[in-house]
């Protein structure tokens, strides 16, 4: 039978409500989980490396968890935590995971102490996922109400229903039915692991918007901790004149990748040519997140800031990671 590793970080799926504390908290631990799933046709060696909600997710964590993860010379492995940044953790694993065993990361939208808690069922299929040997070299997968999705693609795009979790425009690569994964596309080559060391530092987003002269960008990369910053730039990548303007002092300094703020759809490259567009961005030397959503720009800059990756790898990395074209 396969080996699968499973690591429990807290989140939803490990909550239940407790008298006084005014909700749900969490209160189950690796065996609590695994143990409500009856038999299987895999091994599994499990632990509680955390039991927090996952806005309380850190890098720190996640490299612990990492290092976990690969000590267990397992078949695959999986790991547990809230849904919240569930996208975040699975995207950063997938950044600076080394190795083919596949890593499936799963939580719940709603807690042991609703009905129809969807924990048991999300756990069983992440396993099953974990142990299918087609997995292998898919580098890290999200799994939640049935669907399989790519690290790479997925967000949470609803905070309560059930199908919470998209991978759109791309859609998911599978589906868990019955216990055995339907797998509808085969998934990239693999870019090389990064090696992210040094996560000192921020790495704050500013968002681009209505009535926007500037000056929070550049009171937020005034902080001597900024180490580069990533602007949620409106539509195709485009800011006002006045966050134009701090742009081109602050490129020199440190830094600043351009996402989309619209969730869905690239940046643009070539199309507009005004003051605060995105072909006059990049003219001043930003990067452009290309495909990479505003969130998963922020891990993807923060791990190349940790590698100790230059502007030039930055832009290379970038361009690999997020620009399909
Ligand atoms: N707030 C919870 C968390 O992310 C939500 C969840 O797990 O779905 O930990």
């Amino acid at each position: 039978m396969p080996l699968i590793a499973v690591a429990t970080l807290g989140g939803t799926i490990s909550m239940a409500p407790v008298a006084g504390s005014g909700g749900a908290v969490p209160r189950l631990g690796a065996a609590d989980l695994l143990g409500g799933l009856g038999d299987l046709p895999m091994d599994v060696l499990a632990e509680t490396l955390a039991g927090i909600g996952s806005a309380s997710m850190d890098f720190a964590t996640l490299l612990r968890c990492r290092a976990w993860g690969l000590r267990q010379d397992a078949d695959g492995f999986v790991v547990v935590q809230g849904t919240d940044t569930l996208e975040e953790t699975a995207y950063f694993l997938e950044l600076v995971w080394p190795s083919e065993m596949p890593v499936v990361v799963t939580g719940a939208m709603r807690n042991a102490g609703l009905l129809s808690p969807d924990g048991p069922a999300n756990l069983r299929n992440a396993l099953t996922v974990a142990a299918d040997p087609r997995s292998r070299g898919r580098g890290v997968l999200v799994t939640l109400n049935d669907d399989v999705h790519a690290a790479r693609w997925v967000r949470k795009a609803h905070s309560s229903h059930l199908e919470a979790f998209s991978s759109a425009p791309a859609g998911p690569l599978g589906m868990v039915v019955e216990n055995a994964v339907h797998w509808f596309h085969p998934s990239p080559p693999r870019l090389p692991a990064l090696a992210g060391a040094d996560f000192t530092g921020l790495v704050p987003v500013v968002e681009a918007g209505l009535d926007d002269s500037g000056a929070m960008l550049a009171h937020a990369a005034s902080h001597p901790e900024v180490r580069g910053v990533v602007v949620a730039a409106t539509g195709v990548g485009h800011v006002s004149s006045g966050t134009a303007d701090e742009i081109s002092r602050l490129v020199s300094r440190m830094p600043v990748v351009v996402a989309s703020r619209t969730g869905a759809g690239p940046t643009l490259r070539s199309t507009y040519g005004f003051h605060g567009s995105e072909s006059s961005l990049i003219e001043m030397g930003v990067t452009m997140a290309g495909w990479l959503d505003v969130r998963k720009a922020r891990i993807l800059l923060h791990t190349l800031l940790a590698s100790g990756a230059d502007r030039a790898a930055i832009e290379r990395e970038f361009r690999a990671r997020g620009d399909l074209g």
